[in-house]
C-alpha cells in the first residue's frame, strides 16, 4: 500500500500539547485567556509589529481590517488578482467592489508599476479606491516599497494579506508589518497552524483595540449588555492559541524544511525541458510555503493538467496555481487591470507537495514520478 502524499499538512512540534494541557488544567476553555494574550505578544515579537489581535481565521482578520479602515457599500478596493478567494471575499461582505490588478513575473505578486500607473490614472479622474489589499503569495513577499510609496502619495491605506507568507522577509522585515494592517492565517494547510485561526497586526494600538472590540460583539463598557455598533464573534480560542504558541517556536525549522523541499525539487527537476520554478525575488527570503513551477507543454511533453492527473494516479496530490480572481464567475462583473500574467501562471502553474513533514522518500517519489512523466511523454 503506497501512502498518499498530500500538498501541505499540519506539523506539530513538542510544546503544543503541553500548552493545550495548561489551558485544560486552568479551565481557560474560552475565546479569551492567558494563551491568547501570550500568543499575541509572541507573534508581535516574531514579525516585528507593535500590536496584534488573535482571531478565528485569516478571513475574519481581513474582514475586520477592511471594516476598521471604513470600507463600506459602494467603495472600491484594489486587490491582487492571483490569490485565494479569501483575499477578496471580505471586500464583498462590506458591499464594496474589488478591482483586480495583475501580477509580475518576478514575484508572482501584484505588479508595482501597473499598480502605480492605475492609481495615477484613477487620481486624474477623481476615482481613487478606499483601500488596497495585496497578497504575499506562496511564501514570497510582494515588492512592498513601491506599492507603499504609491499608497502614501494618495493617502490610501494598505492592507497586507500575509496568510501564506509568515516567516518570509522583505528587506529583512516580515511582510504584513509594513501596511496600515497586516493579516496572517493559521489554517491547517499554512506553514504553522492552530487548526483554524488568524492574526491582525498594526502599529496603531487604538486600531488593534478596536479590532478586539469588534471581534467580541462590540460590547460597550457597561455592566449589562449594551451595543452601539454591530460586531462579530471572531476571537481565537485560548485552547487554539496554546497550539499557536507551540507552533511559533518551530516556525524557523518549518521554513528550513520547506526551503529544503524546494531545493530537492529544483535539483532533481530543474534541468528538465519546459520546467521553470517560481523565482525568488532578490528583495527577501521566500519560505517556499508551496513549491510552485510552470510547465511549457511543448518542451516538456505534457501540460500542467496531464502532470497533475498522472501524479494523482500515483497518490501524489498536486494543485493548479490559484485561478485568478478576475476569472472567477462570482467576480465576472468586477473591473480588472491587465491579467495576462496571472492567467498564464494559472494555465501553466503547478504546486507540488510541500509539507515540512515530507520525508526524503516522499520527495523522491514525487521527483521520480515527474521525471517518468517526461520520459514517457
Ligand atoms: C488561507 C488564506 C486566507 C484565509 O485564511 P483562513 O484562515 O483560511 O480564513 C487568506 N488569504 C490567503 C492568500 C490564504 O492563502
Amino acid at each position: 500500500m503506497t501512502k498518499q502524499i498530500l500538498l501541505s499538512t499540519p506539523h506539530m512540534g513538542e510544546l503544543e500539547l503541553q500548552f493545550v494541557k495548561e489551558a485544560f488544567d486552568t479551565n481557560w476553555i474560552a475565546p479569551v485567556g492567558p494563551h491568547v494574550d501570550a500568543f499575541e505578544r509572541e507573534f508581535c515579537e516574531l514579525v516585528g509589529s507593535s500590536h496584534a489581535a488573535a482571531v478565528s481565521s485569516g478571513t475574519a482578520a481581513l474582514h475586520l481590517a477592511l471594516r476598521l479602515i471604513g470600507v463600506s457599500a459602494g467603495d472600491e478596493v484594489f486587490c491582487s488578482t492571483l490569490t485565494f478567494i479569501a483575499t477578496a471575499s471580505p471586500i464583498t461582505y462590506l458591499g464594496a467592489k474589488p478591482v483586480f490588478i495583475d501580477s509580475d513575473r518576478t514575484s508572482w505578486n501584484i505588479n508595482p508599476d501597473l499598480f502605480r500607473e492605475t492609481l495615477d490614472k484613477r487620481a486624474k479622474i477623481g476615482k481613487l479606491p478606499k483601500a488596497v489589499v495585496i497578497v504575499h503569495l506562496y511564501g514570497q513577499s510582494s515588492d512592498i516599497d513601491p506599492i507603499l510609496a504609491a499608497c502614501n502619495d494618495y493617502q490610501i491605506p494598505l492592507i497586507e494579506d500575509a496568510a501564506e507568507s509568515l516567516g518570509a522577509t522583505y528587506n529583512n522585515r516580515s511582510p504584513g508589518s509594513f501596511g496600515k494592517i497586516g493579516i496572517f492565517s493559521f489554517n491547517g494547510n499554512k506553514i504553522i497552524t492552530t487548526s483554524g485561526g488568524g492574526m491582525l497586526v498594526s502599529e496603531d494600538q487604538q486600531l488593534v483595540e478596536k479590532a478586539r472590540f469588534l471581534a467580541t460583539q462590540a460590547r460597550d463598557p457597561a455592566p449589562h449588555y449594551q451595543h452601539s455598533e454591530i460586531g462579530y464573534n471572531y476571537r481565537l480560542s485560548n485552547v487554539l492559541a496554546g497550539i499557536g504558541r507551540g507552533q511559533l517556536q518551530v516556525l524557523e525549522e518549518r521554513v528550513r524544511a520547506r526551503r529544503h523541499n524546494f531545493a530537492v525539487y529544483q535539483q532533481a527537476l530543474g534541468n528538465l525541458p519546459g520546467i521553470e520554478f517560481m523565482p525568488e525575488a532578490d528583495f527577501g527570503r521566500a519560505t517556499r510555503w508551496l513549491t510552485c513551477l510552470t510547465v511549457n507543454p511543448a518542451a516538456f511533453g505534457a501540460d500542467r493538467e496531464q502532470i497533475r492527473l498522472a501524479l494523482a494516479k500515483e497518490k501524489i496530490e498536486a494543485r493548479p496555481v490559484w485561478k485568478p480572481l478576475h476569472l472567477q464567475p462570482v467576480f465576472a462583473e468586477c473591473e480588472s487591470v491587465g491579467g495576462e500574467v496571472a492567467e498564464d501562471l494559472f494555465d501553466r502553474g503547478l504546486c507540488l507537495p510541500s509539507g515540512s513533514n515530507l520525508t526524503e522518500a516522499d520527495l523522491q517519489r514525487v521527483t521520480s514520478a515527474i521525471a517518468e512523466i517526461h520520459r514517457t511523454a
